[in-house]
């Protein structure tokens, strides 16, 4: 199943009184559109307008990661252990839960001799390490582009480098890529950590960041960092990923045209939080939501312009319910706003994709 076609669980709430009723959500074909201004046109009188930002929503990693669940239960079968959630988003996590993953945070919670996959955000080299002595069958959904951030600190620690890494501490990622180098890496959070650095040799000094980033927040930590340590390395393409820059930028072009902005996607994820963060910067009100039944209703009118996206984690279907329920609730009008094109796509894990190819062939 694509992972676009994600089914979202209705839940009990005022919103989805409609989805009872049988109206149908308003399905915007972004394919469609060339300078990607489409209009639909709801009701009359006094209407909402909703600017639905593209891109949005699952990017390539997430996506890959999802087929590789999807196939690792195909082929398998339950129960398939996935060490962290699989991405950061409730839906998702609770679809394959009820389709017999098991999601865990310790190794040590796997049987030996099962299958578990390890997630999309990537892994240190103990839990590969742990997963080998526990005889699993380890199988790995890690985004090529959290490796390619694994693979720089390996480069650099090899060399003798301090690598400061830019991030938030306790995120998957973070802990992940930190478990590839612990004893060179620095975990810099914000600008007030720069100032008590202490580095040994400054002539070997590099820095990384985390993928999924404020662009903004970083560019200022990225500054400072350079103020003091002018010689400071760092890879010669930037960490943040196109999606995470995408989803921004979008949102940095689009917001100021809005009154509210809302956010679909789960509170632990990271790109997420920096979408609904962009928006409050700039004062605009701003909402987080995994779907429809949060959103609060009371604190919208009729006569403001809704600001719609989603973090790279949160699937099209929950856009497209809470889309639904503005429309229903506010006689919203849809406009759909595409900033940039994207055509990224990651290969399948190498063990699942003979498998993927039969069942393509069937
Ligand atoms: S947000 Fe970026 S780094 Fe994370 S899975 Fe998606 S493409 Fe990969």
């Amino acid at each position: 199943m694509p992972p676009h076609g994600y089914a979202v669980v209705a839940p009990e709430g005022t919103c989805l009184w409609n989805q009872r009723l049988g109206i149908q959500t308003p399905t915007v074909h972004e394919n469609e559109s060339k300078r990607h201004h489409s209009l639909l046109e709801h009701g009359t009188g006094t209407v909402m307008k909703i600017i639905l930002a593209a891109p949005r929503g699952f990017c390539a990693g997430v996506n890959m990661a999802i087929e590789s669940l999807e196939l690792t239960l195909k082929k398998f079968g339950a129960p398939v252990y996935v060490y962290h959630e699989i991405v950061h988003n409730q839906y998702v996590v609770d679809q394959f839960r009820e389709k017999g993953a098991v999601f865990v945070d310790s190794i040590e919670e796997v049987p030996s001799d099962s299958v578990v996959l390890f997630s999309a955000h990537g892994v240190s080299p103990e839990i590969r390490s742990a997963a080998r002595d526990r005889n699993l069958h380890a199988l790995d959904a890690t985004c090529p582009l959290v490796t390619k951030v694994h693979l720089e600190a390996i480069k650099y620690a090899k060399l003798n480098y301090t690598i400061l890494l830019i991030g938030h501490e306790g995120h998957d990622e973070v802990i992940g890529t930190m478990g590839e180098a612990p004893q060179a890496i620095i975990l810099v959070e914000d600008e007030q950590d720069i100032q008590s650095l202490v580095i040994e040799d400054e002539t070997k000094l590099a820095y990384l960041t985390q993928t999924t980033l404020s662009v903004d927040d970083a560019n200022r930590i990225i500054k400072k960092i350079k103020e003091r340590f002018p010689e400071i390395e760092s890879p010669p393409k930037q960490d943040i990923c196109y999606a995470t820059q995408n989803r921004q930028e979008a949102v940095r072009l689009l917001a100021d045209r809005a009154d509210v902005v809302i956010v679909l996607g789960s509170q632990n994820s990271s790109n997420s939080q920096r979408l609904k963060q962009l928006a409050s910067d700039r004062g605009i009100t701003a909402f987080l939501i995994d779907g429809p039944q949060d959103l609060e209703l009371s604190q919208l009118n009729a006569d403001q312009t809704v600001l719609m996206t989603a973090g790279a984690s949160a699937p099209e279907s929950v856009v497209q319910q809470t889309l639904d329920c503005l429309v229903n609730e506010f006689n919203a009008t849809v406009e759909l706003e595409t900033i940039r094109e994207e055509s990224v796509h990651f290969p399948l894990p190498k063990p699942l994709r003979s498998f993927a190819a039969e069942l393509k062939a069937e």
